[in-house]
């Protein structure tokens, strides 16, 4: 197992609280690290949003949430701390006066810890049909990052959500064709997109398959050309010539062994304190994975909460310094004079 050098904070999570919380903590001079276990930064607005606009973080009127993660993650770096991703975090135990937190493959000794975990680590809903397995990756993507990668293609959308909905949406005049296949008539998906969506099959741009089911995968040599779908009430089969499948089916998350560190809970939650306490001595949490009467599950909120986490954490490690950290347009580590 590696193991990596002391640091004061190790914040668990790198959505945009975890990214905010690594600004503050090199603000306060306090050494850090992000431990995610995706294998990009920006948590749930990279891996379930990246292409939509948020307007409801501050000084943004509008803002695409992976450039809102750029920012945050350039913000971030500025003192040098570091990011280990692809690293999910499995265990904590008592160091020597510390603690560590521990990856399947490397270790991570920390003075104190911010949980900014969000709704845990996740993964796609994987389709349960076995004959898709084998073309994940090629042929087969459950996350849309780029949507120019599916210019000129013909694209068949598995789901009913907001997911599916927005990239069959959002594909049109990008791919041939979208092909958006539901097993069900009953969506979960705005309004509004349904509409959009709807508006284009009348006009012959997308197919709309309600009842439907993936059967089959078809193959030209080791390229994916096609998928056989099932009416799942009259069990017919048809072919959809295609050049990729997106299955949109969700994500399953887990929050999994930090809900076995002693942490006050609530239905899966950390409760946490006006201090961001989390209920044993040196963690704290932030953001989406925390709940207290009147909590906003909102990214506002997780930044107001990761400054108060890190400002309690670096006053529990030195207690000499203030909780209150003073305004930045003082600081003598921006280059400013206090006035
Ligand atoms: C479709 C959609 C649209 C949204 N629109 C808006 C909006 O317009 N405005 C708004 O304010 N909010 C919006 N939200 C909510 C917003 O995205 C969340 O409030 C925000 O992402 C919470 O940030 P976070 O950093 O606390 O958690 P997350 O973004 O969930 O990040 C948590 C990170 O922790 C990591 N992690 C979890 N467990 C582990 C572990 N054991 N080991 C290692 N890493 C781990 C995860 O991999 C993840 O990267 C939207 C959410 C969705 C799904």
């Amino acid at each position: 197992m590696h193991s990596h050098d002391l640091v004061d904070i190790t914040i668990i999570g790198g959505g945009p609280t975890g990214l905010f919380a690594r600004f503050y903590a090199g603000m306060r001079r306090a050494s850090s690290q992000i431990v995610d276990a995706l294998p990009q930064l920006g948590g749930q607005l990279t891996a379930l949003y990246p292409e939509k606009y948020i307007f409801d973080v501050a000084g943004f009127t509008k803002v695409l949430a992976k450039d809102l993660v750029r920012s945050l993650a350039e913000q971030s770096a500025q003192f040098g701390a570091r990011e280990h991703l692809n690293q999910r975090v499995v265990g904590l135990e008592e160091g020597d006066g510390h603690l560590v937190l521990v990856t399947e493959t490397d270790r991570f000794p920390t003075r104190s810890i911010v949980i900014a975990a969000g709704i845990g680590a996740f993964s796609p809903r994987r389709l349960p049909q076995a004959c898709a397995a084998p073309w994940y990756g090629h042929g087969v993507h459950d996350v849309v990052t780029t949507p120019e990668e599916y210019r000129g293609k013909r694209v068949v959308i598995i789901g009913g959500g907001d997911s599916a909905f927005d990239w069959a949406h959002q594909l049109q005049g990008i791919a041939a064709h979208v092909t958006l296949m539901h097993r069900s008539d009953r969506f979960r998906a705005h309004g509004a997109t349904v509409a959009a969506v709807e508006a284009a099959v009348a006009a012959g741009s997308a197919d709309l398959f309600t009842f439907h089911e993936l059967a089959d995968v078809r193959s030209e040599g080791d390229r994916l050309s096609g998928v056989q779908v099932r009416n799942t009430k009259t069990k017919e089969t048809r072919e959809v010539a295609c050049d990729v499948v997106l299955p949109m089916l969700g994500y399953v998350s887990d929050l999994g062994d930090l809900l076995n560190w002693g942490l006050t809970l609530e239905k899966d939650e950390i409760l946490v304190n006006s201090q961001m306490e989390a209920g044993r001595p040196g963690i704290y949490a932030a953001g989406d994975v925390t709940t207290y009467p009147g909590k906003l599950k909102l990214i506002a909120a997780g930044f107001a909460e990761a400054a108060t986490a890190v400002n309690q954490a670096v006053h529990w490690i030195y207690p000499e310094r203030k909780v209150a950290p003073g305004h930045s347009s003082n600081m003598e580590i921006f280059g400013q004079k206090d006035d």
